[in-house]
């Protein structure tokens, strides 16, 4: 079941409050037009009944998808850290797991932080492919391209709908301004072949990208902190 609840919502252009409902959850097997929505950018988004000027709501929520066994939790990390919200999602995966029979499979769980990478890891799933693979092949994009695509400044998201049967597409997007500055293209073969070595042996993907929240650039941030001034 899809969820909406109420909540008053006040516009940033002129101040005006106004009761809105948004989706606390969407269940996109049942309600496809709600994953639409969200591709749309269309989701939880408030027209000011005052000045008229359109703007969306992030908040948190939660994508289900049963017909693939899939839960993603939507967390965008503008009041609390992040490190806040994996230790409340710890403690929510295990009441998820006391409460579920033996005999049933439990969900995929992911968590992403911005609508972006909710898109993007739609898409990955869909598709079929291995999204710890993926996150491995920007891994390595950003270790051997460190002046162009530093991890502390640059995301890269994996472009699902352009990519082709021979290369993968892609995009650099800049961290602070969101915008998206160019393409990068990687050999699907390889991606082929990394996949084969994953599937042989989990372990050091697992390893690197335990999850719930499976990003390179993460990974990458973990492993060379940025210095706090
Ligand atoms: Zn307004």
């Amino acid at each position: 079941m899809s969820a909406q609840k109420t909540y008053n919502i006040r516009c940033p252009q002129c101040g005006h409050q106004q009761k809105v409902e948004l989706y606390d959850s969407i269940n996109v097997t049942q309600q496809p037009e709600l994953k639409t929505a969200l591709f749309e950018n269309r989701l939880n988004c408030v027209l000011c009944g005052s000045c008229e000027s359109a703007f969306r709501i992030d908040k948190p929520l939660l994508y289900h998808d049963p017909g693939r066994n899939i839960l993603i939790h939507w967390m965008p990390d503008t009041a609390v850290s992040r490190e806040e919200i994996l230790d409340e999602f710890d403690k929510s995966m295990e009441e998820l797991r006391a409460v579920l029979p033996e005999d049933v499979e439990p969900p995929r769980v992911r968590l992403v932080f911005t609508r972006t990478e909710l898109v993007e890891l739609i898409f990955v799933i869909e598709a079929g492919m291995e999204e710890r693979v993926v996150e491995y092949i920007k891994y390595t994009i950003h270790m051997q391209n460190q002046g162009r695509v530093p991890p502390k400044t640059k995301q890269l998201l994996l472009n699902v709908q352009d990519s082709t049967a021979d290369e993968l597409l892609f995009a650099v997007q800049n961290a602070e301004t969101f915008e998206l500055e160019e393409v990068l293209r990687y050999p699907r073969t390889a991606y082929r072949s990394m996949r084969e070595m994953y599937r042989k042996d989990p372990d050091e993907l697992s390893e690197l990208f335990p999850g719930p929240y499976i990003s390179a650039r993460s990974a990458l941030m973990a492993e060379n902190p940025v210095d706090e001034e």
